[in-house]
């Protein structure tokens, strides 16, 4: 549907999602199942089953039909944002999720215009819905009083070579994840490995649009510290703007097996920026917070 984007989020002002202040645009689904997610239920895509509708303890959801197939309906004055219909969700999926369609998405960017640097599409797996993205992206960059925001992706990296080429003369700029090093570790986190991740940051960068690319320490589950020799000859390599995010594995959001994997502490994520700059990697940006 490139007309309208399945949305699980959207955030007014942000200054962790791209340079400056962004209105942030969480789009549903994701095509990786990592097991330290922190958001899950961005993960699937709801088929109105009804499972969570007798967890709401304020009577928010209800279902209806409509062309003769279930609907689930979310009545957002009542919700108290409890998220207990998270919980039971056997989709990995969000009874709140909303749909947009680029010209609703333009006016509640037009109404915090004069606060706004840029717009970041985020996930989920953004680029899931590749078309929409480039079809607001243009809208935005034909529009006079829009075209002076900056249009930014954030990524898991799996979108092909063709998808990014599809994007690139609307993309000011990508941030891309690179959930760890070797096949088998990036296969085990998420359940797909990573060739993809690496391709879509080298073009990225052959292109001047990589922004950043992001590292998830996760002490003893992600390789990067075992494997800190070969990361750093890949991110050496990288034009010297691009900057490299650490983020520090935390529990917050986290269901399952992973809950059981260690923090990631100041100490541990200063050895690794030390790690890598002897090797180096510049341009490291520490994470903003260890909660
Ligand atoms: S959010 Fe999940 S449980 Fe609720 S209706 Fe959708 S798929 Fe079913
Ligand atoms: S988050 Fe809202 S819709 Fe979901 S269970 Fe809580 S009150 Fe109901």
């Amino acid at each position: 549907m490139t007309n309208i984007a399945v949305v699980n989020q959207i955030i007014p002002f942000s200054c962790v999602d791209g340079p400056g202040s962004r209105l942030v645009i969480f789009m549903q689904g994701c095509n990786y199942r990592c097991k330290n997610c922190h958001n899950p239920h961005t993960i699937g895509l709801c088929d109105s089953c009804g499972d969570c509708l007798p967890s709401c303890p304020t009577q928010a959801l209800s279902l209806i039909t409509s062309n003769n197939k279930p609907q689930v309906i979310w009545n957002e004055a009542l919700c108290t944002q409890c998220d207990l219909c998270l919980t039971v969700c056997p989709k990995q999926s969000s009874p709140k999720t909303q749909r947009y369609s680029v010209e609703q998405l333009l006016t509640l960017i037009r109404q915090q215009l004069q606060f706004l640097n840029g717009i970041t599409i985020s996930g989920g797996e953004a680029s899931l819905q590749l078309p929409f993205i480039i079809k607001l992206f243009s809208a935005i960059k034909a529009d006079k009083e829009l075209a002076h925001l900056t249009c930014m992706l954030d990524s898991n990296g799996s979108l092909s070579n063709s998808g990014w080429q599809q994007l690139l003369p609307v993309l000011d700029g990508a941030m891309i994840d690179l959930k760890s090093w070797l096949q088998d570790t990036h296969r085990y986190i998420t359940g797909r490995d990573n060739h993809r991740v690496i391709d879509s940051i080298e073009f990225l960068a052959s292109q001047g649009k990589l922004y950043e690319v992001r590292l998830l320490h996760i002490p003893g589950v992600s390789d990067f510290d075992s494997e800190v020799t070969a990361v750093a000859s890949q991110l050496q390599a990288l034009p010297k703007k691009v900057r490299i995010k650490l983020n520090a594995f935390q529990h917050h959001g986290v269901t399952g097996a992973a809950l059981n994997w260690p923090i990631c502490s100041e100490a541990q994520i200063k050895q690794l920026a030390t790690e890598l700059c002897q090797r180096g990697v510049h341009n490291i940006v520490l994470p903003n917070s260890y909660l």
